[in-house]
């Protein structure tokens, strides 16, 4: 397996610049490489082999989203995300600290397994909201905003850390 460099690159199978179906509004997505999780029915089988996809920069990836006057946020999907916890939270600061884009990810594990990870608890810190749990087909429904299955909840992560139990966002 290829060695990822933490702080400069990322391992992913793609990125789109204009995702309407990601999260609200226009999004740049980055799907990650690598998943462990193996879910029936996922969408994106071609991402679960952690030495496919190829490497990109942090810079390349700024300069795709400082380039887009008409995002409104970004969002880490995959594969997982939380396998390079460490390389995208600095990302992430460095998109916080340069933009004011809101941050979503989405993940096959749940905030209360990923919270009690310290370097996925770091990557929780630097974005707003999660999608979390795996994708389950007897749960599918295309009634669920930006989710695929019922048992996956729409978090607030920021309000979630900041009052210490888990706040999900409902969409009116
Ligand atoms: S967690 Fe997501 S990317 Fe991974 S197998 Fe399940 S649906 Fe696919």
């Amino acid at each position: 397996m290829k060695d990822y460099s933490p702080y400069e690159t990322l391992r992913i199978s793609g990125v789109t610049n204009d995702s309407i179906v990601d999260g609200p509004g226009f999004r740049y997505v980055i799907f990650a490489q690598g998943c462990e999780m193996h879910c029936e029915g996922c969408h994106n089988p071609q991402t679960w082999d952690k030495n496919g996809g190829y490497d990109i920069t942090f810079s390349e990836i700024m300069e795709s989203i400082t380039a887009n006057p008409l995002l409104d946020g970004v969002t880490l999907s995959g594969g997982e995300p939380f396998l390079q916890a460490e390389a995208f939270a600095a990302l992430c600061r460095e998109i916080k600290a340069k933009t004011p884009l809101n941050i979503i990810a989405y993940s096959g594990y749940t905030f209360e397994h990923l919270i009690a990870d310290k370097a996925c608890r770091e990557l929780l810190s630097t974005i707003d909201y999660l999608i979390d749990g795996a994708f389950i087909i007897e749960e599918k429904s295309y009634d669920l905003n930006f989710r695929g299955s019922k048992n996956q909840r729409f978090v607030d992560v920021s309000e979630s850390l900041q009052k210490g139990v888990l706040i999900e966002k409902i969409f009116g």
